[in-house]
């Protein structure tokens, strides 16, 4: 069973085939940078949950919070200096780099939003700062600081986190400088709480050592984490929400939230759906590095089908790792190639699925396909004219649809190569025999002097299939290893030891050329 309808079966053991109620599916992000991409996991994970559940007949609504009173707690490599005066203040406290969006989390939120959105995903948004300027938090905010207790004792037992005795979980926004980051809640009398802003507090921000008393509530405050983790989850009514794998180790920030929720809020913690990394190049990159793995320009590098591809074809259990420098944008085409050539003759097995929930449901007809490593070839050879040799693979013109796919393949294969193909993917028609070509053996040069007399005596190029069948036939007329063979083709053509199918290149290639190309080498 595809996983996701394996998780919505789970969900329906837990709340029953009807709940009486939408079912709420809960994801969020701290906005407190560019958003790497391994964040459209959860967004994509959330999303097709909530999808198998719709089409199950259970109702729900995915909502998608941007987390925007988190202190700024690092400091993202791209910012310009005089931002670092706001390290410690609540995201929605710091201006908008580009002077236009309503606020710095704000910024970062919609281009994130943006990326969303282009991948076929549409939860309801809304800002954690509306819960607490609302005064949606404040019931929360009230039992957290009459639980002070508890909740120090939930942090020793579960995660052997010692907090000091007068450790209040609440962080004031500082009257003074606000900032959220440095302050620390002395006492709560009912009403009020009493705080300092502590110059000592943490490394990344400097308080003010102003002393105040406040209200803790309508977003004068904001809970810790762990706290507002749980918190929410109660507020908002959460029955599914899952998360990284890094926050669901026992004694981790899941583990307990979940303590808080029971004992403190009295609220079952949501439905769990605890999930593995998505790395780029093997590293799981943090926003405030940024440059290169952000959302938006991972999302980039590949038309929405093939970024749901990359993320939904795997099982929440496997780590994804999506490496633009390496193979993997063309083994997920092969992969989209396959599930289309099998969803034209099964659908109900769970690649169907896979296939229509990496087209939002609305699958396109079937029809031709070529390989992506096959138009990144094309579109590198000056000669070649794609759809040209897409019709000449086809055996037939292209509809319609057809060249729209190539012409999108094309774009992106275009994309990569110039930002990221690996060299083995990158080719040059030679024009001359490159110096790579200059040490072939007497073997090779023997296989290739009968290639070009082969190609002498024709009238025209041969086919690519004759010039294939030519090609089999030196195997043992030579005699040579196939290998050696197409070695030397590709060292003379295009200076590389590997390349595409030799018999359809040389057949596309002019015959002066390739004459010229061959007696040199031979
Ligand atoms: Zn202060």
């Amino acid at each position: 069973m595809f996983w996701a309808d394996r998780i919505a079966g789970e969900v329906e053991a837990r709340f029953g085939k009807n709940p009486g109620r939408p079912l709420i599916v809960r994801d969020e992000k701290t906005a407190s940078g560019r958003v790497h991409v391994g964040s459209m996991r959860g967004v994509m994970i959330h999303g097709t949950v909530s999808q198998a559940l719709k089409d199950r007949g259970i109702d729900n609504t995915f909502l998608y919070e941007i987390n925007d009173t988190d202190p700024m707690d690092g400091f993202p490599v791209y910012l310009p200096e005089e931002f670092k005066q706001y390290m410690g203040f609540p995201l929605f406290r710091i201006p908008s780099p580009d002077g236009i969006a309503k606020n710095f989390a704000d910024y970062f939120a919609t281009e994130f939003k943006q990326v969303i959105e282009s991948s076929g995903f549409t939860p309801t948004f809304y800002n954690v700062s509306e819960l607490y300027l609302s005064g949606k938090m404040d019931e929360s905010i009230r039992e957290a600081l009459t639980h002070a207790g508890e909740i120090r004792r939930i942090y020793l037992e579960v995660s052997g986190s010692q907090k000091p005795e007068n450790w209040y979980p609440l962080s004031v926004i500082c009257e003074n400088c606000g900032k959220v980051g440095t302050t620390k809640v002395t006492s709560f009398d009912g009403t009020y709480v009493t705080y300092v802003c502590d110059p000592h507090a943490v490394e990344w921000a400097q308080g003010c050592s102003h002393a105040g008393k406040v209200s803790p509530y309508g977003g004068n405050a904001t809970l810790p984490f762990k706290v507002e983790w749980p918190a929410k989850w109660k507020v908002v009514g959460v029955d599914i929400e899952g998360g990284g794998k890094d926050h669901s180790t026992r004694g981790g920030t899941r583990d307990v939230g979940g303590h808080i929720a029971r004992e403190v809020f009295r609220y079952e913690p949501p439905f769990d759906v605890p999930y593995e990394f998505f790395l780029v190049g093997g590293k799981k990159m943090s926003s405030s590095k940024g440059r290169g793995s952000s959302a938006r320009e991972i999302a980039d590098l590949l038309p929405p089908k093939i970024f749901r591809l990359a993320i939904l074809s795997k099982d929440i259990n496997q780590a994804i790792n999506f490496d633009p420098e390496g193979d993997t944008i063309p083994v997920l085409y092969d992969l989209y190639d396959k599930l289309a050539q099998g969803f034209a003759t099964t659908k109900d097995d769970d690649y169907a699925r896979l296939f229509t929930l990496a087209h939002a449901g609305v699958v396109p007809p079937s029809g031709f396909l070529p390989r992506f490593s096959q138009v990144a070839f094309i579109i590198q050879m000056p000669h070649m004219q794609l759809e040209k040799e897409m019709a000449a693979l086809k055996g037939s013109p292209l509809t319609d649809a057809e060249n729209a796919e190539v012409e999108e393949r094309a774009v992106y294969a275009k994309r990569w190569l110039d930002l990221y193909a690996p060299e083995k993917f990158v080719f040059k028609l030679q024009e001359s025999l490159p110096e790579a070509a200059k040490n072939l053996n007497d073997v090779q040069k023997k296989a290739l002097g009968m290639l070009a007399e082969y190609i002498q005596e024709s009238e025209a190029m041969p086919s690519g299939e004759d010039v294939h069948h030519f090609l089999h036939g030196l195997k043992d007329s030579v005699p040579i290893a196939p290998g050696e063979l197409f070695k030397a083709i590709y060292l003379v053509f295009l200076a590389k030891e590997s390349g595409p199918k030799a018999g359809w290149f040389l057949s596309s290639l002019n015959k002066e050329l390739v004459l010229k190309l061959l007696g040199e080498a031979a």
